[in-house]
């Protein structure tokens, strides 16, 4: 099996920052195999429901496995996907398979209140995000990519940067990436995880997103994503994502 380390340059940049005191993913994952379950606090963020299933479920569902408590945060409740429904009735639907979807990933489902297609990032709602997950204390946090096509994948990356930047960095923060060329956009993975013992449950996780067409998320990249980040790192199926690196001081606030 390969090591999570792939490279020497990222199992040096994963030992700096073990000296920093924060948790790396490849470190909580290792963690499984050689020490106790990690007891770790994991959150993601992602745009709607469907994202965070899509973009990291698979690793979310093996940090699950290993002893690590994850909650998903839905920006917003994905009112505007479903053509021919109301907000409301869209968003009742999505909110329920966001909830069938947690309980495939043991995860704990949250939902913001912003809306599909009118997310926004101001003051208020970067303090309200930035309590949201100072509330959860926790040691690892995954949002999209900022540089994506869809503008609540963008509003959600930002939120959580800005929150990441004003908050203790006690916390790692990870990108991942979604639909790569039609959403996500110019992304290089420095990180990956092996996937292969959790894709199933991923695709399960993925499929109670009934109104989104399950098959055709599949269809319009990920499975080849899958595939492909499992060939960079040597596995059957893996996902990538992109560290945040160095430990900002000062914020960048507005
Ligand atoms: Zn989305």
């Amino acid at each position: 099996m390969p090591s999570l380390f792939n490279t020497r340059r990222q199992f040096m940049k994963n030992t700096a920052a073990a000296s920093l005191g924060l948790v790396t993913l490849p470190s909580l994952l290792l963690a499984q195999k050689n020490n106790p379950p990690g007891n770790k606090k994991i959150i993601c963020l992602g745009g709607h429901p469907d994202d965070p299933e899509s973009g990291c479920g698979g690793t979310l569902a093996k940090l699950q496995k290993a002893g690590n408590d994850i909650t998903i945060i839905y920006l917003t409740t994905g009112e505007a996907g479903i053509p021919g429904k109301t907000h409301d009735e869209a968003a009742a639907i999505r909110k329920q398979e966001a909830i069938n979807a947690c309980k495939v990933l043991n995860a704990k489902p949250v939902f913001t209140g912003q809306i599909d297609g009118d997310s926004v990032c101001n003051n208020e709602w970067v303090s309200r995000i930035q309590q949201l997950i100072a509330d959860e204390k926790p040691d690892i946090v995954f949002t999209h990519w900022p540089l994506d096509r869809h503008k609540d994948h963008q509003v959600a990356s930002l939120l959580t940067i800005q929150s990441w930047l004003r908050l203790p960095q006690t916390f790692s923060l990870y990108f991942f990436e979604v639909c790569t060329g039609e959403q996500t956009l110019i992304f290089h993975p420095t990180d990956y995880v092996d996937i292969t013992d959790t894709q199933e449950q991923k695709k399960k996780a993925v499929y109670c997103h009934v109104s989104q067409d399950p098959p055709g998320i599949y269809n319009c990249g990920h499975a080849a994503m899958e595939d492909f980040r499992g060939r960079e790192l040597g596995v059957k199926a893996g996902e990538g994502f992109v560290r945040m690196s160095g430990k900002l001081q000062g914020g960048m606030g507005f």
